[in-house]
């Protein structure tokens, strides 16, 4: 484009045998594993999930429990239960498929987010189906970050950015949110974290290669404002910068937030990945789908790897998916349209796990998207510092062992969402997913009103 400096996404070939070097970026001397690979099972599993090992009576309410997550809600399993019947008859589905995609999802994508993001996509060209988000994020990660290449992720961040950037080589530069609390005593909201322009720019440098953008955050529930997207776009742009924008709750965004796809900036299309997750679109988390949306000179590097690393993914999860998107055209912002039910169903979850928490004296903060409630327990901290556990264990993670234990509630440390450096400044809060069946929010209610009444004189 006139006036713009190239994009820089060459595939660069990596040193013959080197290995991954987990250890890039973190403070010389660091005895400590990444956090991102304590989280991503790298090192000793997370104190909920070995609780939960154990078999405990307690109430899970962090993100990775399938046992009590609403694997849909009730209209949109109709759906694609109906989906399945029409589009994928016994017995068929089970041969391979193209790789960069079953045909007719590409198709469904290309012209589905084509109108949305006011943008022509050719489904062969600008369209990859990976195996989840995830997959997606390695793909990118993998194609676009060499050896020494500067990666921007913003704090808090979904935890395996960290790991994906040094797995590819690359260094992670990380730019934290900033809290402007509210003044009037009213709880915060997950939109009093902002973006520093200042700082943000002077994380930019000749080495800088990708920016990692999450809109809604995972664990924060942050919807960036149209404001710091534009900061962002410009920035990438004066760089000349990839975005790898992941927009997997895009769908779960509440109290009439609107999301934006930086993509559909102007001047972004040219050098935005975006990506999706049919997993929490259509709330179908264990099918496994996702996305990467982006042009065709970026995209092609994430053929290679995908070509040879995937192949394709599985032909019948992708037929469902194709089917779900398909009706969601012909029903897009009609109260029928599960883009409609499932922010609203979803935001009912969340208000119903905000008035819980309120009332054990914890000040969840409100988030406007994803599937989590961020929670401050600085209260507890100053109340009751000495939580047993290890001496440079954070917090956070000692408490949630001491709620485990004495309340039977689990949650998340959300200092795991943040770089070794930051992780003390951020021991204060634990993070509850709110996207539970009925039967499970009862529960959490049962055990919250217990635990209400043994602070009560
Ligand atoms: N990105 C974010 C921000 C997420 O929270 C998740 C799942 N927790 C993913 C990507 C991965 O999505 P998928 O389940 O489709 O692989």
């Amino acid at each position: 484009m006139a006036g713009m400096h190239p994009i820089p996404y060459l595939l660069r070939r990596r040193p013959a045998g080197r290995a991954p070097t987990p250890q890039h970026g973190r403070p010389e001397g660091s005895a400590q594993p990444p956090s991102a690979l304590v989280a991503a099972g790298g090192a000793p599993p997370h104190p909920a999930a070995r609780a939960r090992e154990r078999g405990g009576e307690g109430v899970t309410i962090f993100e990775g429990d399938s046992r009590s997550t609403p694997s849909l809600a009730r209209p949109l399993r109709r759906h694609v239960a109906a989906g399945r019947k029409e589009r994928i008859p016994v017995g068929t589905g089970g041969e391979a498929t193209k790789v960069w995609g079953h045909p007719p999802l590409t198709k469904v994508l290309a012209s589905f987010f084509g109108k949305l993001l006011g943008q022509e996509m050719d489904p062969l060209k600008n369209v990859l189906v990976t195996v989840g988000a995830y997959g997606a994020l390695f793909t990118a990660f993998q194609a676009l970050v060499d050896e020494g290449d500067e990666v921007i992720i913003t704090e808090p961040f979904f935890d395996c950015y960290e790991p994906l950037t040094l797995m590819a080589g690359g260094h992670p530069v990380f730019m934290p949110l900033k809290l402007s609390p509210s003044n009037n005593g009213e709880l915060d909201s997950s939109s009093n974290w902002h973006l520093d322009p200042t700082e943000l720019a002077s994380k930019f440098t000749s080495r800088t290669k990708v920016l990692i953008l999450h809109t809604a955050n995972n664990p924060l529930g942050k919807v960036f404002s149209k404001a710091e997207l534009e900061l962002v776009a410009s920035l990438c742009q004066q760089h000349d910068m990839v975005c790898i924008s992941d927009e997997v709750y895009q769908w779960l965004v509440f109290d009439g937030n609107q999301h934006i796809s930086i993509t559909s900036l102007p001047g972004m299309w040219e050098r935005t990945l975006t990506i999706g997750s049919a997993g929490k679109t259509f709330s179908a988390t264990g099918w496994k789908v996702g996305w990467a949306l982006s042009p065709d000179h970026l995209m092609k590097h994430l053929k290679i790897v995908h070509q040879n690393s995937v192949f394709h993914c599985p032909t019948q999860t992708q037929a469902a998916v194709a089917w779900s998107f398909e009706r969601e055209q012909q029903h897009f912002g009609e109260p029928s349209s599960c883009f409609v039910q499932l922010p609203e169903a979803t935001q009912h979850k969340r208000d119903h796990m905000v008035h819980s928490l309120q009332s054990v004296g914890l000040r969840p903060i409100i988030s406007q998207g994803s599937y989590f409630l961020v929670t401050d327990i600085s209260d507890f901290k100053s109340k009751m510092p000495d939580l047993p556990g290890a001496e440079d264990e954070a917090y956070d993670s000692r408490f949630i062992k001491w709620m485990i234990k004495n309340k039977g509630l689990m949650a998340m440390p959300v200092s795991v969402f943040y770089s070794v450096p930051h992780q003390k400044l951020f021991d204060h809060y634990i993070r509850f997913c709110f996207v539970k069946d009925e039967a499970t929010l009862q529960a959490m209610d049962e055990k919250l009103q217990k635990w209400k009444a043994e602070l009560t004189p």
